[in-house]
């Protein structure tokens, strides 16, 4: 999607992707298609495909002017909802919607889960399905808004047998945990799943993917999961509890992995082997979407410069992911303790987790990490994403220093590192 500044001043004139335009810009003029912004282009740079068949792109500063000439044919794009069914897909974006455009070599979001369904004929033969497209972004632009409108969305649908959500998978780890504190209570499973490949491709991830997705659904979970490839080939999926889980691969099949928890199932085309514990789908379900946005997450390094944490005096909490058992800078020059300190006194609540990711901060085995505890900072047992989205649910909720910490060292949704269940690897 085009920056909202770009899509302003497009709407401004009636122009939208696929239409034919002329823009006046400090280097000339042109006339093209409007086409779809590129996966990794800038979102500020308006892309026209020319009539010699080239692509130009125009900054948005550099436009002067912009005419339509004539509406385009919006083609492939999934109507906004379809069909009557058990199980609801709603789809919010992702290489899962996109296809490769040949002639341009971009991959755009903007594929409908029906294309998806009609070559996996043994999705309908478990049940019907309905689909509803909720948005067509790469999840790199998915906003805590998003997450909301996401968590809205399930709890509307929650008559249905089960929610499988198409989405992203670059944060989908982010709005797996999201989903899983905004709706506490759930009466049905509900699926997050994408692919590494586009579903126009022959090596897709997409189909066995949605087929799992599609099971977990129908499944006795009360538990929102993220549903992926198990291995590299096509034979079976994880169902990982979505606050525990994390993308740990860039292009892997199976680049989803538990991290510190066990898989909930693992699922087979045509069969669920039950693997963890999880929760059974409640009596009812709890929408809950209080979120405080103003928090940050800050990554340590060795020579950070600790001037970094006053960006965040004014903001309500934050999260840093330390060193291995969750330290900071201490000792040195550089020391992060007086920035912390002083944050703490602002308000501002601090927690620490390990960008190590496996295993558990420990707050006491060093002095240093004394130190950093007696500053204020609360070591917390998460991933850094996870602590992210629940310190902005939690501060939604609490303000009090103590009542915050007691909450965030309180297992709510099952998002807590257990000393037994600290797997390393596959986790299984
Ligand atoms: N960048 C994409 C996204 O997260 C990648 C994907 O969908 O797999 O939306």
């Amino acid at each position: 999607m085009y920056s909202p500044e770009l899509r302003k001043l497009m709407g401004e004139k009636g122009i939208e992707v696929w239409d034919r335009v002329r823009v006046e810009a400090e280097q000339g003029a042109f006339e093209g298609i409007v086409m779809p912004r590129i996966e990794y282009g800038d979102p500020d740079t308006l892309i026209l495909k020319l009539k010699n068949g080239y692509n130009v792109g125009i900054k948005r500063e550099k436009i002067r002017e912009m005419e339509l000439l004539e509406k385009g044919e919006r083609k492939g794009e999934e109507e906004e909802e379809r069909g009557e069914g058990d199980v609801v897909i709603i789809s919010t974006g992702g290489t899962i919607a996109s296809r490769v455009d040949y002639r341009t070599g971009g991959v755009y979001a903007s594929f409908s889960s029906s294309y998806l369904l009609e070559r996996i004929p043994e999705i309908r033969e478990l049940t019907s399905i309905r689909t509803k497209k909720l948005f067509s972004i790469m999840s790199e632009d998915m906003l805590p808004e998003n997450w909301r409108e996401i968590a809205r969305e399930v709890y509307e649908n929650r008559e249905a047998r089960g929610v499988v959500i198409t989405h992203g998978t670059d944060t989908m780890h982010f709005t797996a945990a999201a989903l899983s504190f905004l709706l506490p209570k759930l009466s049905l499973p509900v699926a997050l799943t994408g692919a590494q490949r586009s579903p126009d491709r022959p090596s897709s991830d997409a189909f066995l993917n949605l087929l799992c997705s599609v099971r977990y659904a129908l499944s006795d979970a009360g538990e929102v999961a993220v549903v992926m490839h198990g291995e590299s080939s096509d034979t079976f999926c994880y169902a990982i509890r979505g606050t525990h889980v994390r993308k740990m691969h860039t292009s892997r099949r199976d680049a989803f992995k538990p991290i510190n928890d066990r898989p909930l199932m693992k699922i087979w085309p045509d069969r669920i082997e039950k693997v963890g514990e999880y929760r059974k789908r409640a009596e009812e379900t709890v929408l809950d979407d209080k979120m405080e946005e103003r928090v940050g997450l800050l990554h340590v390094y060795p020579g950070a410069d600790p001037r970094i944490l006053e960006f965040f005096s004014d903001y309500r909490g934050l999260v840093i992911a330390g060193t291995g058992l969750g330290h900071v800078p201490t000792q040195n020059k550089k020391s992060w303790i007086p920035g912390i300190k002083s944050l703490v006194e602002r308000g501002v609540f601090v927690a620490v987790t390990s960008q190590t990711l496996y295993g558990s901060v420990h707050p006491y085995v060093y002095h240093n990490l004394r130190v950093l505890n007696e500053s204020g900072a609360v070591h917390v047992r998460m991933t850094p994403e996870t602590a992210y989205v629940k310190l902005m649910w939690v501060l939604g909720h609490e303000k009090r220093y103590e009542k915050v910490k007691e909450l965030m060292l309180t297992d709510l949704v099952g998002e807590l590192s257990r000393e037994d269940y600290l797997t390393y690897g596959v986790g299984v």
